[in-house]
């Protein structure tokens, strides 16, 4: 599942002893296993290898370049959804014929710098965007590819907050404006139609929701097939599950298994937007614990990462795993050292805590302690808040690392502000 295992008493990251990263770098820390990343999309791409399908990695789960690199470098596309991801995949010099963008709200200035980059495709969420994506691309006298968003209305029984093709969801359009847009094509100038999008919703555990929604879409290409609709590509989006806790989510070959046969039976070529499969398991989010705060209700471990670091806990009550570096038992303490424990974060907010009520060894000031699946939304949703500069990222390879990216400055901080006298 992952490469952060104990050698002995320590936890390691592939070859590299996770405990030298944080002495190195300092906590709060992002660590990423390269071999866990890299294996996690060759184990989709080997699942789904009968059909070939182009696979974008969703860039907001995780955008740091190197990691973003990593992914290319093995035939990755990219699921964009704001200006500044197309700008990251500038930067690395992603094949722009592999990018695909999704978003609600893709502003004229965004579509006019897609275009120009020569991205693959729009996935088109509402008439509005369709219409506005028309004129840009008229204008620029360039033809945009688009595939329309399908709001199919199936729920994915996981957080509503990531839950994203219900009927009350922002996403998406559903099928009857869906079926007027494509009977209405001729009118959409210098848009090419290529197909369709699904994605809805994010930590999905069963294949149930993707073959309810997938059982939609066909019978709705069925329809128009049947309409002389000509199609060319379904993105089934992302939002395979992965194990944070007790989930037994289905694995990549038993979802290509239940999938493959439905997607050769539609007969179009195939995206899939995965983003937390692959790199939800390779990062992890290590900290130091400042002080051990035993109150009358429950043990506090306050530690130097908090919900500006990784906000998962407090935004959908998520689930990490906490993990000493060094397994504390082995410092002399005893069992019965165990005892209900919060660990929380600095920040002056009650919703800042990273585990709660958990069964743990008694940690002292000066530990570390490891938060797992932290590589998918963890640093690409972390903040500034209460002023607290970002974490910094490493990037292991067997034995040798790489910082990806270097802890944020004080002058980070306020580089762009102005202290003006009025
Ligand atoms: N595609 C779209 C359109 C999304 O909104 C998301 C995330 O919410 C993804 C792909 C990636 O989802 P996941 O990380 O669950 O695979």
């Amino acid at each position: 599942m992952h490469d952060f295992n104990y050698n002995g008493k320590e936890l390691y990251c592939e070859k590299v002893p996770v405990g030298k990263l944080a002495a190195k770098f300092g906590t709060p820390l992002y660590v990423y296993s390269h071999k866990t990343l890299v294996g996690h999309f060759l184990k989709l791409k080997k699942a789904f290898s009968d059909i070939r399908p182009l696979i974008c990695f969703s860039v907001k789960s995780n955008s740091n370049l190197s990691i973003l690199k990593a992914l290319l470098e093995r035939g990755a596309g990219l699921d964009i959804v704001s200006g500044g991801e197309l700008y990251r995949a500038k930067k690395i010099g992603a094949d722009a014929g592999k990018i695909v963008y999704a978003s609600v709200g893709k502003t004229k200035e965004e579509i006019r710098d897609a275009i120009r980059a020569g991205i693959f495709l729009f996935n088109v969420e509402s008439l509005q965007e369709l219409a506005l994506i028309s004129e840009v691309a008229t204008v620029l006298k360039k033809e945009a590819r688009v595939c329309i968003r399908i709001n199919p209305n199936i729920d994915p029984h996981t957080h509503r907050y990531i839950t994203t093709g219900t009927v009350d969801s922002k996403f998406g359009v559903d099928l009857d404006t869906a079926r007027i847009i494509f009977l209405n094509r001729e009118n959409f100038k210098n848009i090419k139609f290529a197909g369709l999008h699904v994605h809805i919703g994010s930590q999905i555990t069963q294949v149930a929701p993707f073959l309810a929604a997938l059982k939609r879409i066909s019978l709705f290409i069925d329809g128009l097939r049947k309409m002389g609709v000509p199609l060319e590509w379904l993105n089934i989006g992302g939002g395979l599950g992965i194990i944070y806790n007790q989930e037994r989510p289905q694995t990549a070959e038993g979802f290509a298994a239940k999938v493959v046969p439905i997607l050769k039976k539609i007969g179009l070529k195939v995206i899939l937007e995965p983003g937390r499969f692959i790199v939800g398991n390779a990062g992890i989010l290590v900290a130091s614990v400042i002080y051990v705060k035993d109150t009358l209700a429950k043990r506090f471990v306050v530690v130097d990462a908090g919900m500006n670091d990784l906000i998962r806990p407090a935004l959908y009550d998520a689930y990490h795993e906490i993990l000493p570096l060094v397994k504390t038992e082995d410092k002399g303490r005893k069992s019965e050292d165990r005892k209900k424990t919060d660990i929380v974060g600095p920040i002056c907010e009650s919703g800042d805590f990273l585990a709660k009520g958990r069964d743990l060894p008694l940690f002292g000031p000066g530990d570390l302690l490891a938060v797992m699946g932290a590589g998918a939304y963890g640093f690409s949703m972390s903040s500034n808040y209460n002023s607290r500069r970002r974490a910094a990222e490493v990037l292991v390879k067997g034995d040798k690392f790489y910082l990806i990216r270097g802890r944020e400055s004080f002058d980070d901080l306020v580089r762009l502000e102005k202290a003006i006298r009025l």
